[in-house]
């Protein structure tokens, strides 16, 4: 393991930390976070190869400096570029279709995410670029549409209410008890109307979602098809249903939507009002804007990545749906977003160093690093 790590050091580790994104020229780097300078790491037994230091690509000549971390780099291979998935789910029911799963494919999705090193995670934590995964897993955000009451389901007992164990939120609890590393997160995108069918207890489960991490997101307040409307119309479905969401639990912020249909306002002019608007007074913000298909996305932080335009892939076994996918990244896992398992740093392996939005990485310190065969 030391060997290792000092090999990886040799080769030609560099942090670049940006304070501050976006600044031209040098950017001080903050040391609270780094750790221990290499020198105060014992010398292993063995000499080490003499290899050149490989110089950074970058062109904004950010500081460079040797650091050390615990983190085994050759043996993790963190790339923190590669692709997130947002998988689409919406209905649970007797048989898989385009919009529902049953209750065994769900739970063997969610197995196979797991043993294939996928961790769930917030939304939030999507929007922000900061995972709390553990070193070597790739996260995950599992979003439903439409509030099926399979989504969310109380079951009436006599010992009281009690979380059907058979939908997604008693099978996504369940799950996370069973495997503590896959996570305990999932959004989602309601529309006003009768949001997991069962009105009374509406209350009660936006409470639990709330407690339990899980997130809500904006649907449209009557599912609307946003590419018929105009500036006030897209403001209209997207305040209203925050309005009439916030009143029943202001601690739940819609901060993301996926588009009804995904369908998108027709031009530019319109599209700002899918990400922000106002409707009596009443503003809203969405810092994502997911669409229905079709494949993997990206880091917020990746040059490619745009908010108005986030992809999903479907669940299901077709072409380019989930299970799809997943055979994809058994044959190609080197595609897949790799954590190093630090929130606060975005590792990337230096042939991939291009792929990185310099003005996005926000308070982030970027650390590139070099392998022999990389
Ligand atoms: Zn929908």
């Amino acid at each position: 393991m030391k060997k290792t790590f000092l090999r990886a050091c040799m080769l030609g580790l560099i942090v670049i930390a940006l304070a501050g994104c976006g600044n031209e020229g040098v950017v001080t780097a903050d040391h609270n976070d780094v750790p221990e300078p290499v020198d105060n790491v014992p010398v292993s037994e063995e000499p080490v190869k003499e290899v050149p230091v490989v110089e950074s690509t970058v062109t904004k000549k950010p500081e460079v400096m040797d650091v050390v971390t615990d983190l085994d780099y050759e043996k993790i291979r963190p790339d923190e570029s590669g692709e997130i998935m947002i998988i689409m789910y919406h209905n649970l029911s007797e048989k898989n279709m385009t919009y529902s799963r049953t209750i065994d494919s769900f739970k063997s999705d969610l197995q196979r995410l797991y043993d294939m090193g996928f961790s769930a995670v917030s939304m939030r934590d999507y929007i922000n670029g900061k995972f709390d995964v553990e070193a070597g897993r790739t996260p995950v955000v599992l979003t439903f549409d439409d509030g099926h009451r399979t989504n969310f389901n109380y079951l009436e007992t006599d010992d009281g209410l009690l979380i059907d164990p058979d939908c997604v939120v008693g099978i996504l609890d369940a799950f996370y008890v069973e495997n503590p590393l896959f996570g305990k997160a999932a959004v989602f995108y309601l529309n006003a109307g009768n949001p997991f069918g069962q009105p009374k207890y509406i209350e009660q489960k936006l409470l639990y979602l709330h407690e339990q991490g899980y997130e809500i997101g904006n649907h449209a307040y009557n599912h609307e098809d946003l590419s018929e409307m105009d500036a006030d119309g897209i403001q209209k479905a997207l305040g209203k249903n925050v309005q009439h969401f916030n009143k029943l639990n202001s601690d739940l912020v819609m901060e993301s939507l996926a588009l009804p249909y995904g369908k998108g306002p027709q031009n530019e002019a319109l599209k700002i009002y899918a990400l922000n608007g106002r409707y009596e007074g009443f503003e809203y913000n969405n810092q994502t804007v997911l669409r229905v298909g079709w494949k993997p996305y990206l880091p917020v932080y990746h040059m490619d990545f745009s908010q108005s335009g986030v992809h999903r892939v479907q669940s299901g076994d077709a072409d380019m749906q989930l299970s799809w996918w997943l055979d994809e990244y058994e044959k190609n896992p080197q595609r897949k977003f790799i954590s190093d398992g630090l929130e606060n740093r975005i590792s990337i392996p230096s042939v991939h160093l291009d792929r990185i939005n310099l003005d996005a990485i926000s308070d982030k310190e970027l650390f590139e690093y070099t392998l022999e065969d990389l």
